[in-house]
């Protein structure tokens, strides 16, 4: 049977977006009909974080209550950055979505991540003047071989037009991971472990920074770069991550 000229071009169109997108499902590879989304089991799955939520950190709230509402934990100890905006809960159903990507290479769901964080950091991302990820150390981005956050900081910079500096940030301490600390431990851990970069400072000066990460547990490591970021003399930080841990009680910050 000839082949149309549609049939070519569509054929292509797929091709090129199977370059960019994960041909099958995000999360479970399942086929699906248009790349870089989930499968209609997986979907409804995910708990994706939209109003109403805290105005700064944007912890979800089970009911609307007013604008600008803001979290006890943001109230008790407002953190240094001014908003924190994430896609996804993450819980059981986005879990091994995420830590796929982050320790299995699976780095072809960035450009995914990425969309979804641009529509649900939209004015954040207008709002900023240069994105920077939250950075590896030398060490761990050895083992890894990627920053994950990196990844997603570039494909948010296409989406959004802004620059993104990879390299304002420096990690100076190969801290222990995150994982299985305390709270407070966690904030401990990452305290003074972060630096600008001494050829960037000039342009962080009096810049609005989008600082990308790709989860946000308690805050600690971003409340350690937001701190550092305004030091160095930046206007303003904000945050956007692709998915945010969700406690009972947010009272953890
Ligand atoms: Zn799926
Ligand atoms: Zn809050």
């Amino acid at each position: 049977m000839p082949i149309s000229a549609r049939q070519i071009i569509r054929h292509m169109q797929k091709t090129a977006l199977d370059a960019v997108f994960p041909p099958g499902c995000v999360n479970c590879s399942e086929p699906i009909d248009s790349p870089g989304n989930l499968c209609s089991r997986c979907w409804p799955e995910m708990t994706y974080i939209s109003a109403p939520f805290c105005d700064i950190c944007g912890y979800p709230f089970e009911y609307h209550a007013g604008d600008g509402m803001i979290c006890a934990a943001c109230l008790k100890r407002p953190p240094a950055y001014s908003k924190a905006r994430a896609v996804l809960k993450y819980d059981e159903a986005s879990r091994d979505m995420i830590l796929g990507y982050k320790h299995s290479d699976q780095t072809n769901r960035a450009p995914t991540f990425a969309q979804w964080m641009n529509r649900a950091g939209l004015s954040l991302i207008d709002g900023c003047d240069m994105i920077c990820p939250v950075p590896l150390h030398r060490q761990r981005l050895i083992q890894r071989r990627f920053n994950q956050s990196a990844m997603l900081a570039r494909e948010l910079s296409k989406l959004g037009d802004k620059p993104a500096i990879l390299d304002l940030l420096i990690r100076k301490h190969h801290t222990r991971t995150q994982g299985g600390l305390s709270a407070r431990a966690r904030f401990r851990n990452v305290r003074g472990a972060f630096e600008i970069n001494p050829a960037r400072i000039s342009q962080l000066k009096g810049a609005r920074i989008l600082l990308i990460d790709d989860v946000l547990t308690t805050g600690a490591t971003v409340e350690a770069c937001s701190k550092c970021l305004l030091d160095a003399g930046a206007l303003n930080v904000d945050v956007l991550t692709f998915s945010r841990v969700v406690r009972a009680a947010n009272n953890i910050i």
